[in-house]
């Protein structure tokens, strides 16, 4: 599988059952992923550890712009936008200038779509900088990854470039003083002879305990949903969702399950 890949900075709006009327807004380049994660569910594909990134990423003064014109045009539409979303082939949070296209974000959703809300689907890894966290915070919906329980399954999973632990992410999730929503996409499948589930009972016990911690706002929980670029994951059943749903509903947090 090569992967979907947006090419444009701006793109939609597309219908979302998560979020309804979504406008996309693409931090990345069109050609290429960018993530600090290469999962082994990835719509846009395997990816490879990038260096230099910086002067393949659009610069701020052509992003703000194409958004603005973009939220003009769906304001003269009476368009309904529900919200202005961070995604597209990578990890938003990447950018070097991804605190000020925040504030300049809030700042034309407050003029051009005070109703829509800004979202960003972040893989959590860049949170350790003050900056980038606190501008998440600033935001409506800081969508915030966390795929397994164990180190273990994460590796497997979110295979992780850099050298960093789940429980250094799970720490600095906890830094955001329950400003977050937690998604996490439940899977089985096997690689390289190596078994990948994070649904099992003692996967799903020790996630449950993160959260705990975390205190976020609210879970969201999904299953593969398109192509992935390892083809043994398995797609896991409604009825199971709810039920691991039930289990993190029992220790009050809200969850949701989009099958
Ligand atoms: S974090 Fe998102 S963009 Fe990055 S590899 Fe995982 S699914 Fe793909």
């Amino acid at each position: 599988m090569s992967g979907i890949l947006w090419d444009e900075l701006v793109f939609g709006p597309i219908r979302s059952r998560r979020l309804g009327n979504s406008l996309g807004v693409n931090l990345l380049p069109g050609s290429k992923k960018i993530c600090t994660f290469n999962c082994v569910y990835c719509e846009c594909g395997w990816g490879e550890e990038i260096e230099n990134k910086d002067d393949k990423l659009p610069k701020l003064e052509k992003i703000i712009p194409a958004l603005e014109k973009r939220l003009i045009e769906l304001k003269e539409q009476k368009f309904d936008l529900n919200s202005i979303t961070f995604a597209g082939n990578g990890e938003p949070s990447l950018h070097p200038e991804f605190v000020e296209i925040i504030n300049n974000v809030l700042q034309l959703r407050d003029i051009h779509a005070p109703q829509a809300k800004v979202t960003c689907l972040s893989n959590s890894t860049m949170i350790h900088k003050v900056g980038i966290r606190e501008a998440l915070m600033k935001i409506d919906n800081p969508w915030m990854k966390l795929d397994a329980g164990s180190d273990l399954m994460y590796r497997r999973i979110n295979k992780v470039f850099k050298n960093l632990s789940l429980s250094e992410i799970v720490e600095n999730l906890i830094k955001m003083k329950g400003n977050l929503s937690i998604q996490t996409l439940l899977l089985r499948g096997e690689m390289d002879g190596e078994i990948i589930d994070n649904t099992s009972e003692k996967e799903v016990e020790v996630w449950i305990e993160h959260l705990k911690k975390i205190k976020p706002r609210s879970v969201i929980l999904y299953p593969i949903d398109r192509e992935t670029p390892l083809s043994k994951l398995e797609k896991i059943s409604d009825e199971e969702l709810e039920k691991i749903a039930d289990k993190v509903r029992k220790v009050g947090i809200n969850t949701v399950v989009y099958s």
